[in-house]
């Protein structure tokens, strides 16, 4: 079972769109061992959608498309799928009932007679309504091919996706349970890593695949099984994770966590910790990080970015001297703002960034790509430098970010032994 995704509109193609549907599509589709093969992204033309179409059907069994449903002359879509498979368009009830509904839920009174058009529909089709949006999911099954068409806008898309047309695929396809588990290890270079485990790694049963996600210097190991019974899975996912421990275990961070904001999360509600961030160089990317999990305002307290060195002196004690003699971008100057934070905040944990993203260099002539970062868990404190040129701001901000987290959750391990 292959799938084909087709993504459509003229924003992606002259870049002032980045086209996130098609990772999050591809993603869930994978987590039910579905894999994609080719991804199109095309123009909001009738012929170009109708061709792709053509190909995207010699390619694979499942063809997903998004973009172009909405109401407006420019979204050809509905039009291009009636072509192709040679049927019509027609007004849907259930579909009009539900818009109504959508409307009456955000204070608009009247259906506008473009909107009407939304409930306007493929006869042929089974429709998946939109919660989030006036345009429905479509699907057509012909000739032992799936295809559906979903609106463009992500927050549409993401929960069709996932609530909709995932369950209806396992269940249309009958589908093997998967079930995966993520094994974060820290400083140990792949290739190495991959020898260390080399033998485990082949007496893997048949059905556990293994592959390895590189993030900054950690490495996700992650581990996916199938078959048809979801405890059983679950335990030999356990005992295989367990026998890596002798191996590797003390290059562990977690066990089983995607992102290092959920792993921080875990372990800070389990030790009862709690954080704050005196950010310079990644501008609050620490913070976004940290609280894009929910339930994160158990353990950060908050977090401050005094960007400009004064404000570094005057909110977070950063003695003057220290600046003029190391200048800004210094160890000493990191271990002074997270000290700050920590009283600032009175919290267990303070972590603090010092460094320049460029691309221009900063007053005291630091060399671009410089970072200090301070970590401070209660009494202990360990301060790093990273030297980062090549990277752009975003990036910059992001990576320093990460690894800060990879630092004070190995700190925390750490000092449990
Ligand atoms: P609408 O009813 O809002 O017109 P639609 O189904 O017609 O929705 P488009 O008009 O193609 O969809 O896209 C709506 C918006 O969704 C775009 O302006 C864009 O911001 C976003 N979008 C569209 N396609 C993608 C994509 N592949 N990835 C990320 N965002 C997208
Ligand atoms: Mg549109």
């Amino acid at each position: 079972m292959k799938a084909v995704l087709i993504t459509i509109g003229d924003e992606i193609l002259s870049g002032n769109t980045i086209d996130t549907n098609s990772n999050f599509i591809a993603s869930q589709l994978k987590e039910i061992g579905i894999p994609v093969v080719q991804i199109f992204t095309v123009a909001d033309t009738l012929d170009s959608i109708r061709k792709t179409l053509e190909t995207a059907h010699q390619l694979g069994d499942i063809i997903i498309t998004t973009g172009g449903l909405g109401p407006t002359k420019d979204d050809k879509t509905k039009t291009a799928f009636a072509e192709f498979f040679n049927d019509k368009l027609v007004l849907d009830d259930p579909t009009f009932e539900h818009l109504r509904k959508i409307f009456i839920k955000r204070n608009r009174e009247h259906l506008l007679e473009i909107n009407r058009n939304q409930a306007v529909v493929l006869s042929k089709a089974t429709i998946f309504q939109n919660e989030n949006g006036s345009a429905p999911c479509q699907m057509i099954q012909e000739n032992g091919k799936i295809t559906i068409c979903l609106p463009g806008v992500p927050y549409e898309v993401k929960p069709l996706i996932k609530d909709k047309i995932i369950p209806f695929l396992k269940h249309q396809l009958s589908l093997h349970y998967i079930e995966s588990q993520i094994i974060s290890v820290v400083n140990f270079p792949e290739s190495l890593l991959a020898l260390k485990i080399e033998d485990w790694e082949l007496a893997l049963p048949k059905n556990i695949s293994l592959s390895y996600l590189p993030i900054g210097n950690r490495v996700k190991l992650r581990l996916t099984a199938t078959g048809n019974h979801l405890d059983e899975l679950k335990s030999q996912l356990k005992i295989e994770a367990e026998k890596l421990k002798p191996l590797i275990g003390e290059k562990v961070i977690s066990w089983n966590g995607n992102e290092i904001q959920e792993i921080l999360k875990e372990i800070l509600i389990q030790k009862k910790l709690t954080l704050s961030s005196a950010e310079s160089c990644t501008g609050g990317e620490l913070a976004r990080l940290i609280t894009s999990v929910s339930g994160s305002s158990k353990y950060f307290l908050g977090g401050i970015i005094p960007y400009d060195y004064h404000q570094k002196i005057s909110i977070l004690g950063v003695s003057e001297k220290t600046i003029s003699e190391k200048t800004v971008v210094s160890a000493e100057v990191a271990q002074e703002m997270s000290l700050g934070g920590q009283k600032l905040f009175k919290t267990d944990i303070s972590i603090a960034t010092t460094g320049v993203s460029g691309p221009n260099s900063d007053e005291f002539n630091n060399e671009i790509g410089t970072v200090f970062y301070s970590i401070r868990v209660k009494n202990f404190e360990k301060t790093n430098r990273l030297f980062l040129p090549h990277l752009e701001r975003n990036d910059f901000a992001n990576f320093v970010s990460q690894r800060v987290l990879q630092d004070l959750i190995e700190m925390i391990i750490q000092e449990e032994h």
